[in-house]
């Protein structure tokens, strides 16, 4: 798609997994056709950002040619599933969510699923340590003890067993209508650190480039400290998060301080991890207000009571994050220092600006001051908008 920096190119890697050599090999097409920013969205994908328009084709290839991608334009907008990160290395996890998911993607493929929504989305969901429970899709597929349940998002549910649940969730979504998504909850808390596995000396470590964006070098130092202290592959996870899978509990520390000066988040305590920001101005050129820097710059001044996730959002679009977040940040213009000024509202998305928005106007510095006094306000102020009241 087109955005403010040039193409965006979203890539969604099967499973959410990238060899070490392949997630160099789009560090290096990162670097030679876009502007060198890569991102992990939130729902597990890779963004390459600034591509240019004559770059595009030889970019596809060369994502096709690394697996990350069928030749079927239609199949790929359709394979939006997400399956258990951790899945095939965390002994915890209940059955083989793995096969699953790979039995969806060939299904997807069937012409007697053609009909299904462009949008259409799936969990297969084996639990674990980093089960994605929160996580919204059309149709989730649960492995447990006592047997495989699929439910689809109009809450019809029915049980499986691991033969036909595939075909009986494909064919689950084909009968119920599910154009009228409602907007997406906001994303469960991102885990950062190390994930041991229960009753074993090995676990796996999860980190998060801030805001979701890195440079190549970063993602090239994570492939190698994948290839050094973990099992050889990264493995993306909703809430922008990577993980390296197989590190031993005695390597989480090196992992830990290397992943860190490699300028990744490695502390779940990390104050920026409650906060969701698109690139912004000047990067983005659709822009009213540089987001990303001044969510940044928010994220320490914030009381730890201030109801999370936070959407700072460059403008009325919201890139970010489609839909409500407790607090929501939109910028609308400059102040005189460079910084955005931004409306805001409490329980509401980016459409709630202007008069619709619960305070105007408002520097990243005093926006800080309000939620800090407010935060009880905010939390209670869930729906319905509030009327606009002055800059306090
Ligand atoms: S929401 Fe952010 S990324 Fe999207 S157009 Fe606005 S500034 Fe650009």
């Amino acid at each position: 798609m087109r955005a403010g920096d040039g193409w965006l190119v979203r890539v969604k890697p099967p499973e959410q997994r990238v060899a070490a050599p392949i997630a160099r090999r789009l560090a290096g097409m990162a670097t030679l056709w876009g502007n060198g920013a890569i991102e992990i969205t939130t729902r597990a994908s890779l963004q390459l950002r600034g591509i240019a328009e004559t770059a595009l084709s030889d970019l596809a290839a060369g994502i096709r040619d690394a697996g990350l991608a069928t030749n079927d334009p239609a199949l790929e907008q359709r394979r939006n599933i997400l399956v258990s990160p951790l899945a095939g290395d965390d002994p915890s996890i209940v059955g083989d969510p793995l096969a699953l998911a790979r039995g969806l993607a060939t299904l997807l493929a069937d012409p007697a699923f053609a009909g299904l929504s462009q949008k259409f989305s799936a969990i297969v969901d084996g639990g674990g340590v980093l089960p994605l429970a929160g996580v919204r899709a059309d149709i989730r597929i649960a492995l447990a003890a006592e047997g495989i349940t699929i439910t689809a998002l109009d809450g019809t549910a029915l049980a499986s067993d691991a033969a036909d649940a595939a075909r009986a969730a494909l064919a689950l979504a084909l009968r119920i209508t599910l154009e009228n998504r409602p907007p997406a909850p906001p994303p469960p808390p991102p885990s950062a650190g190390f994930l041991p596995y229960p009753g074993h000396r090995r676990g796996a470590f999860a980190v998060l480039p801030p805001f979701g964006a890195m440079l190549p070098a970063m993602l090239t130092t994570l492939a190698d400290l994948s290839e050094r202290l973990g099992d050889g592959w990264l493995r993306l996870a909703p809430g922008r998060v990577a993980l390296i899978g197989g590190v031993d509990e005695a390597s989480a520390d090196a992992l830990a301080a290397a992943a860190k000066t490699a300028g990744f988040i490695v502390d779940r305590e990390d104050p920026s991890l409650g906060l969701i920001a698109c690139i912004g101005a000047p990067e983005c050129v659709g822009g009213d207000s540089p987001s990303r820097a001044d969510a940044m710059a928010l994220a320490p001044l914030l009381a730890d009571d201030v109801p999370r996730p936070i959407h700072v959002s460059g403008c009325a679009k919201g890139c970010a994050h489609v839909g409500p977040a407790p607090v929501t940040l939109t910028g609308v213009g400059r102040a005189k220092d460079g910084g955005g000024l931004y409306d805001l509202a409490f329980a509401g998305s980016t459409e709630r600006v202007g008069l619709q928005a619960d305070y105007r106007l408002l520097s990243i510095a005093e926006a800080a001051v309000l939620l800090n006094r407010r935060p009880l306000e905010s939390a209670a102020l869930r729906t319905p908008a509030a009327p606009a009241r002055p800059v306090p």
